[in-house]
């Protein structure tokens, strides 16, 4: 059997959907094809789906704030009702501790004035007021929790944060997903589920289409790899690892989800918190709990792992991040067997996405979100579909990379940043913090 169609975006997490919603409403016919059975059933459905707007570099800092304003203003930004409903984002605010180490986040706070972020500065006396039951001793650096000194504070306090109003976390991000596959196909785009894309035939040097599991071969000028934790094979599957200077590469990662000490509402009292003292972001979770995932110390393992065959249970690493987060808050009772996900993250070598062009004509990719780039979904979406209209045109993005102009900021993304041949950007984190 074939078929054919303008564009096919592999995969429909939320990035993959976001795609196949911008190149449908650019009037492609378009078709997200995944392997599971719905939109968001990858890592999308284990993302913590925290938006916030602290990033290391401008151009990253840009697009998750453009991003802000399409979460803000979901309804609107779908177009459509959704008979499922929509996500919900719960604008909680994100509050992110200064420490000598993030350089009491001065580079931080300079890209965010630029860009007309708006922010608070809190000083201890503040955050207390805040979230009374967190103790506020210095615990710096992380360790295992079988490392001699785990636990015991290292001396000194915190004492202050910046507190970013415009963030929060999407509850339920497999809905998100949904949405926005119901949006693509109100603007004419397919979704095909339970398929694995297994051959990507290229002639002439221009992408084919795909080939699926069933045998069913379908033909597009154009292909868009947002394969997530399996955008590494599929690059291979095509040949488009050939002149990448940056890779991806699957890492187990784990999150942990603790009950709130009686007598703290996280839902009225909760915030999104990156505190890289104890290497551990929290924000609310359902049934009054405290969600805490890593901010990857470098004592902890980089689990490379296949995506085809990992181990789904928590290990010692959620107790860790219990552990680590019970320093901050001494009243929080950890189980010695807490309950959480352990997923995968589609890590770069800099922790920052590619967006890009390939070396095979038509062949596209929206990978390396490192555990980062859920928020950037809408954004995501729009550049892409711009990149494939600007190279598909004829412009030569290799020599001359698209300059992408946001919505909803006054900012022109130099798209270089996220280039498949840059170098390692040394002013990564080179952390889930992008
Ligand atoms: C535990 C965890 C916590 C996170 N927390 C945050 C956060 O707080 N904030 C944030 O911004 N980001 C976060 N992220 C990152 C964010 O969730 C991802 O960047 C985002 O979900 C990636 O979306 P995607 O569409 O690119 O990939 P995915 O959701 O992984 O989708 C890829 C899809 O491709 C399909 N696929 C793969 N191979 C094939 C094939 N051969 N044929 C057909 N289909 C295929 C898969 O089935 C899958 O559905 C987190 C991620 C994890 C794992």
């Amino acid at each position: 059997m074939t078929d054919s169609c303008d564009a096919i975006v592999i995969g429909a997490g939320i990035i993959g959907a976001a795609v196949g919603l911008e190149l449908a409403r650019s009037g492609r016919r378009v078709l997200n094809v995944d392997r599971l059975p719905a939109a968001g059933y990858g890592s999308t459905g284990s993302s913590c789906a925290i938006i916030r707007v602290h990033y290391s570099t401008v151009d990253g800092t840009a697009l998750a704030y453009d991003s802000y304003f399409d979460w803000k203003r979901w309804a609107e930004y779908l177009g459509v009702q959704d008979e499922r409903g929509l996500a919900e984002f719960r604008e909680c605010g994100c509050l992110v501790m200064e420490t000598e180490q993030n350089g009491r986040l001065a580079r931080v706070l300079d890209t965010v004035s630029r860009l007309g972020i708006p922010f608070e500065r809190w000083d201890a006396g503040r955050i207390r007021a805040a979230l009374p039951i967190w103790d506020l001793q210095r615990f710096w650096p992380a360790k295992r929790m079988d490392e001699p000194g785990f636990g015991e504070p290292t001396g000194g306090a915190l004492d202050g944060a910046v507190f970013f109003p415009t963030a929060g976390y999407v509850g339920d991000p497999q809905l998100a997903s949904h949405n926005l596959q119901r949006a693509a196909e109100a603007a004419g785009g397919r979704f095909l589920f339970n398929r694995t894309v297994t051959a990507i035939p290229v002639e002439g040097g221009r992408v084919q289409g795909v080939v699926l599991d069933d045998g069913t071969r379908i033909a597009a000028p154009v292909v868009v790899n947002v394969a997530g934790p399996h955008s590494g094979a599929i690059n291979a599957l095509v040949g488009a690892d050939r002149d990448m200077t940056i890779t991806t590469r699957p890492v187990r990662q784990e999150v942990v989800h603790v009950a709130a000490p009686q007598g703290f509402d996280v839902a009225r009292a909760g915030l999104v918190v990156s505190d890289g003292d104890i290497a551990c972001y929290i924000r609310p979770e359902t049934g009054n709990h405290f969600l805490v995932g890593s901010e990857d110390p470098e004592c902890d393992p980089r689990e490379v792992v296949d995506p085809d065959g990992f181990d789904r249970s928590l290990s010692d690493q959620a107790v860790t991040q219990a552990l680590r987060f019970a320093q901050r808050v001494p009243s929080l009772a950890v189980p010695p067997r807490p309950r959480g996900v352990a997923d995968l993250y589609d890590v770069s070598d800099d922790w920052i996405p590619i967006y890009d062009r390939s070396c095979v004509d038509g062949f596209y990719m929206a990978i390396g979100t490192s555990g980062n780039q859920f928020k950037n979904a809408p954004v995501a979406g729009r550049l892409m579909a711009a990149l494939i209209d600007h190279v598909e045109a004829g412009g030569d993005h290799d020599r001359a990379p698209l300059r992408f102009r946001l919505r909803h900021v006054d900012h022109t993304v130099d798209t270089a940043t996220f280039s498949r041949r840059r170098a390692v950007n040394a002013a990564s984190t080179f952390s889930v913090l992008g």
